[in-house]
This record gives C-alpha cells, structure tokens and sequence, in this order.
C-alpha cells in the first residue's frame, strides 16, 4: 500500500479535516445573516490575538498580495523605503517597491544570519525613511528576525511605518501589533494558519491607519484600505465578493487557534521545531540558520556530502513526506522542511521517520531510530515556555 503523503513544506501546510469540512460547505451570498457575522468574529478575533485598535483585512489572494497592500496604503511614489532583506522574500520586497515608484535602499544579510539591528538604527538615523519592511522568517533561509527589537527603534522613528511580512511566521512567532511596534502585519492563510492557499491577511495598526488618510487617493484600487475597511466593519456591503468558503476555513483555524491558546501554540511551535532540528542535526545534517535565530516554523536542511536533492526529496516522497528544495544558491544543497500550523505528534514523528528510512535506502548507516530517539526525548520534556 502507498504511504499517504505528509505535505511538510513551507506552506500549503496540512489542512485538518474541520478546516476542510468548512471548504466542502455549500456556498452562500456574500449577504446571508450567519456569514455576515462570520466575517465579523473573523475581523475581530484577528485583532484580538493579533492585539491592534487598528483594522483586519482578509481579501482573496495570496502572501503576495498581502506584501503588496501592506507597502501600497503606507507610502507614496517618491518615499524613501528602506527593505531590511534576510533572504529571497526580502528580496521580493525590492522589485515590488521600486515598481512602485519608491526610492528603495536594502540592508541585506549573508543567507542564515540576520542583519544586525544597530545597522537598520544606523539606516534610520541617517535618511527619512516613509516605512521598512522585514520579514519575520525568511522562507529561503529559516532566519528569524528580531522584530520585536526592531519594532522599538522604529517606534522612535515618528515617520516611519513598519510592515512585517509574515507569511511563515504568523500564528506561530509572536507577534502582537500595537505592543511590538508593528504598525503593518502582512500574512497569509497556508502557512502557520493551516489553511487552504487562497487569502491575504493584512492587520494595519494606528499609525499606518493614520498614514493611510494622509495620502489621499492612492493608485492601487483592489488593495486599497479605504475600500475595505467599510466592508470589513459591515461585510453585508460589497467591493469585492469575498471568498466565502475560505473565510469559514479561516474561522475555524482561529476557533483552533483560540481553544488552543495563542501563547501554547508559540510555545508547541518552539518544541517542535527545536526537537526537530536538534534529530536533523544528530542525523548528520546542517542547519542553515545559525542557532540564535532558527525559526520555528521550518528547517532549512543542508545535506552532508553524497546525498542528492533530487534522488532524496523523491524517495522521501515515496516514504510519506514531502519537503521542499533550496532556492537561490542552495538549490541542490539543501531541503526545506515545514513544521507548523495544525501539525500533531503524529505528523512529526512519522516525517523523521521518513527522512531517516530515506537515508536508509540511500546507503546511510546507523540511521533507523536514530533521529526519532532525539526527536521523541525532545517531545517528552516538559516545553520550555517562550522567553
Ligand atoms: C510564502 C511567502 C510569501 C509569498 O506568499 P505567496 O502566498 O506564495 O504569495 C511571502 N513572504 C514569505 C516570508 C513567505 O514565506
């Protein structure tokens, strides 16, 4: 019998079944009663365990999109921006602003570490920047940056907005708006919310609020805040028809969220991610990002000598587990393992399994059991709540 397939990439993640009975719902108008008020326990769950007194935004699209409105409603064509970049969605952030007509100056880091906080400082004390935008963990690195550090000096930047992408840290890194200083957070919904792919989460906080209505008119039109906030305040209105099953989905991935706890699921995300790469590393592979920064969310893997992406990510397929390949100059190096959302003992236990019956059957020695004993003596401690 054929292994079922765990999908352990960096997003889509495993949907659970509840999450897939609200997508299999019979569809509604936009204007039924019961939806109504699920768009609006949407709207405000988001802003309470995101904690803003700003707004929520939950439009069709994907991570991208979300990158887009969140920089599109903060500056306009001319502003000085300056991208804080760790890695390939860093980078992103550069071409999609510098289309938008802004000076864009970048601060990157080698892959693996972060850039430094007394640098971005550095930056802001020297220009008048109109946003910064860093992402919270790289995709392509498994880099998590210091946002809550980062967010205290940009508060003492009276111009300046900070927009964090959030794509692979949402809902498994704390990240809490208004307290931290993020003025815009940017996600989306198949990453550490479990979710199907399909929606754009953007929380915008008091003073991108407020940035907002300072502009006026802006170009973009789908993405623009003053055409949602109506909408997401009284969503029998239309502007755009939202997408109805997903919005369910994502209700129920915050009824899980909530019965879970937010600050438990930070919590199991830093277990499991911390026993995953401790076993990685006894197996004999390298973490790309170094320890002090490592993200909860994935493992960027590098292999030892002699194992081949392609035969590896292709057995390891065969034995349950699909992971994702390297970008960038890690192509071919290296394999990028997701272990967040609505993920179970199960599911971990099984894909260090697999990863070690794949090295197996390519000649590894000593490897059966080896990765699953760390992993498990991990697992069983008692979790060591966030610092
Ligand atoms: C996945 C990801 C994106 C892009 O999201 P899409 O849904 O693929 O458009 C952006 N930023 C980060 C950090 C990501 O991990």
């Amino acid at each position: 019998m054929k292994n079922r397939k765990l999908v352990m990439i960096p997003g889509p993640t495993p949907v659970v079944r509840s999450i897939q009975d609200q997508m299999g719902r019979e569809t509604v108008a936009f204007g039924d009663p019961g939806f109504i008020n699920d768009v609006k326990q949407v709207v405000k769950d988001l802003k309470t365990i995101f904690k803003t007194e700003g707004e929520a935004f939950v439009v069709a699209g994907t991570g991208t999109l979300a990158m887009e409105m969140g920089i599109a409603n903060v500056t306009k064509e001319g502003d000085n921006v300056l991208v804080v970049s760790n890695g390939f969605f860093g980078d992103r952030y550069i071409e999609l602003c510098e289309r938008k007509g802004l000076n864009v100056d970048v601060i990157s880091s080698e892959w693996g570490t972060i850039v430094p906080v007394e640098e971005i400082e550095k930056k802001l004390s020297e220009k008048n920047y109109k946003a910064v935008t860093v992402t919270h963990v790289d995709t392509s690195t498994g880099v998590c940056a210091p946002v809550a550090e980062i967010g205290k000096i940009v508060k003492r930047f009276e111009d300046t907005v900070l927009v964090v992408d959030g794509v692979c840290a949402t809902a498994a890194e704390p990240e809490y708006l208004d307290e931290m200083g993020i003025d815009v957070l940017i996600t989306g919904s198949q990453k550490a919310f479990g979710v199907a792919p399909g929606l754009a989460i953007v929380l915008a906080g008091p003073k991108a609020l407020a940035r907002r209505e300072s502009l006026g008119t802006i170009r973009d039109y789908y993405i623009d805040f003053e055409k949602w906030i109506p909408i997401m305040n009284n969503p029998g209105k239309y502007f755009g028809t939202p997408p109805v099953n997903l919005i369910w989905a994502l209700q129920e991935s915050l009824r899980i969220m909530k019965e879970e706890g937010i600050e438990n699921r930070y919590a199991r995300h830093k277990k499991v991610s911390r026993a995953m790469q401790a076993a990685l590393e006894d197996l004999g592979f390298t973490i790309l990002a170094e320890k002090e920064y490592r993200a909860v969310t994935l493992s960027n893997v590098i292999y030892m000598d002699g194992i081949d992406d392609g035969k590896f990510r292709k057995i390891l397929a065969e034995e349950g587990a699909v992971v994702a390949g390297g970008l960038g100059a890690y192509a071919g190096k290296m394999f990028r393992l997701g272990h967040m959302g609505n993920i179970d003992t199960h599911d971990i236990v099984s894909t260090m399994s697999a990863i070690e019956r794949t090295l197996y059957r390519l000649g590894v020695k000593d490897v059966l059991g080896k990765g699953v004993a760390t992993l498990t003596s991990e697992l069983v401690k008692v979790p060591e709540l966030a610092k």
